[in-house]
């Protein structure tokens, strides 16, 4: 069966251009086939039917037996995995070593990393960079990264390798080096398919090839563009290549997985070093944003507790006129004490009122000085069901002549509580979605600056899970951290107003002190932060490939 073929292909671009029409071809097993015509004759555009960057617009691509118009979603990433793309500019990733750069098929492919390790050495050996596994691309000529660009394409030993003109940007010598390399392929049972604008390129190399060896597996040029094109037909017949096992791994999907997110993890910290500057900023930002609802519910939380301690003292106190003699006062305060709507009563004499004043009021001798006791007797009513009723009624005894309740302060205390909460949340909500957007747009910048990057990893057969992940990661790592330090902020704050606010509550004979937050709501505030983060990012990261997918 046929590695790739063409059935009456056509593709009519959306401008109504025409860049291939009725394209029909086979590509054998082991055949090296170039394709070749002018610029714009649409070469390009065939190689991205085949990769799947572009769908015809009719006719039938089949890869083996896998008709391509079939192939959707996440499955184009997988039908990626079997073609081999070399680029003309090479498209490696700078960042990255070469071993890593041609380690990135197998990766996605899911091998382990001692497999790995041992393929891309084989491979870099064979395209004569062996030495040069740990350097940067950049430090590498234009020849060595190409052969860099066909490492990478021939790692996962693809059952097919296009180039797009590979040797565009090199001189001869080295261009005929790469084709040499090419040429080595289809005898591992690889068949190429090489994309060039110079008529001649397949030929002269197909001479010097026959020349050199006269058996050699077959060799076709086709000239697409619009009108039929067929394959030439004084092609040699390809000779089957030998059978060779393509060694597939034997993963378990839990280690690929654990894999994929290791390497997901040390991609997402990398971006966070690399960059201190932003990353310390978004995470100040976040941690300010997380900060401010918190402390307000703080706040509230020890308001609601305060005001709570003195509901429980919900007093009324009756002053009564001056003219009442304390034993009737006394007799008076018997008599509620009878009442069914009151719980406790006491009484407090002109005596004790005048040493309370005494002893607090710190005008202990002007006090002393003024003559008889002006005070009034007190009863201090402690009511059992609805204060305001009672001390409706309380206010109707001939002998009371101010009653003292303060319900009304209570309940606007209240108010401002249920407000504060209400505040709180409003805040919250906003703050929240503005960590969201901090968190959003930090990626955002971090995806346009690896645009290239996503571009080679989609080429190679990344899913979009995979290009997803380390931002994700990245926007969990900014949330966790950023909820850490709100934390260690709302516990700093707690800290410095814990004693002076005691003492405050001391002075008012109250033993309130201020409560932060237990383990629990601690790991909410930071599980939570994380959860901001990774929403963002995942919202971000998911319009930009929904954004960018050539094709469905
Ligand atoms: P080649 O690789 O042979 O230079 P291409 O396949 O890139 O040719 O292009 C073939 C023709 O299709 C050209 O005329 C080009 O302008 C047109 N073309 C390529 N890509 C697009 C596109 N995305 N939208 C519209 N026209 C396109």
């Amino acid at each position: 069966m046929s590695v790739l073929r063409f059935d009456n292909v056509s593709k009519r671009y959306s401008g109504g251009h025409d860049a291939l029409s009725e394209v029909s071809f086979e590509v054998a097993p082991g055949e090296m086939l170039f394709v070749t015509g002018h610029s714009g004759a649409g070469k390009s555009t065939l190689l991205k039917l085949i990769h799947l960057s572009e769908r015809p617009s009719r006719g039938a691509v089949l890869f083996g037996d896998r008709n391509l118009l079939k192939v959707r979603g996440r499955r184009i990433a997988l039908h990626r995995r079997d073609v081999g793309v070399v680029f003309q500019d090479h498209r490696l990733l700078a960042d990255r070593s070469v071993a890593d750069n041609v380690a990135l098929p197998l990766i996605l492919r899911g091998l382990r990393r001692g497999d790995i390790g041992k393929r891309v050495r084989s491979v870099l050996d064979k395209v004569g960079l062996g030495a040069r596994a740990e350097a940067l691309p950049t430090q590498l000529s234009a020849g060595e990264q190409q052969r860099v660009g066909i490492a990478r394409a021939i790692v996962g030993e693809p059952r097919l390798l296009v180039a797009d003109e590979p040797t565009g940007n090199l001189d001869p010598t080295l261009s005929a080096e790469i084709m040499a390399l090419f040429e080595s392929l289809p005898e591992r049972g690889t068949s190429v398919l090489v994309a060039s604008h110079d008529p001649g390129a397949g030929q002269a190399h197909e001479e010097a090839r026959a020349g050199a060896q006269p058996g050699a597996p077959g060799r076709r040029h086709l000239a697409p563009g619009p009108g039929p094109v067929s394959a030439s037909p004084e092609a040699t017949k390809p000779q089957a290549p030998a059978a060779k096992a393509r060694p597939q791994a034997p993963r378990s999907r839990l280690g690929t997985w654990f894999d994929h997110h290791l390497y997901s993890l040390v991609a997402s910290l990398g971006r966070m070093f690399h960059k201190p500057w932003a990353t310390a900023l978004t995470i100040g930002v976040m941690a300010v944003a997380i900060t401010l609802p918190l402390g307000l519910w703080a706040a509230l939380g020890n308001i609601e507790r305060f005001t709570g301690s003195v509901q429980q003292a919900r007093q009324i106190s009756l002053f009564l006129k001056p003219a009442v003699a304390l034993d009737r006062a006394r007799a008076l305060a018997d008599e509620l004490r009878g009442r069914a709507d009151v719980a406790a009563l006491e009484l407090r004499t002109p005596e004790q009122g005048m040493q309370e004043l005494r002893e607090h009021s710190g005008l202990g001798e002007a006090i002393s000085a003024v003559e008889g006791n002006p005070l009034p007797s007190v009863l201090i009513v402690s009511p059992k069901g609805d204060e305001a009723m009672l001390a409706a009624s309380l206010k109707n005894l001939p002998e009371v002549d101010v009653v003292q309740h303060d319900a009304g302060w209570r309940e606007r205390l209240d108010s401002w509580l249920r407000f504060g909460v209400r505040l709180a949340w409003v805040l919250a909500i906003l703050l929240g979605l503005g960590a969201l957007l901090v968190v959003g747009n930090t990626v955002r910048l971090d995806i346009q600056s690896r645009r290239e990057e996503i571009a080679v990893l989609q080429q190679l057969g990344a899913t979009d899970g995979f290009i997803r992940r380390p931002f994700l990661y990245l926007g969990l790592s900014y949330g966790l951290v950023a909820g850490a330090i709100a934390l260690a902020l709302l516990t700093a704050a707690d800290q410095a107003l814990r004693d002076p606010l005691a003492d405050l509550a001391r002075s008012y004979g109250s033993s309130f002190t201020l409560r932060g937050f237990d383990l629990r709501q601690a790991a909410a505030i930071v599980f939570g932060s994380g959860l901001l983060g990774w929403i963002g990012a995942g919202l971000v990261t998911g319009h930009y490939l929904r954004q960018t997918r050539p094709i469905s």
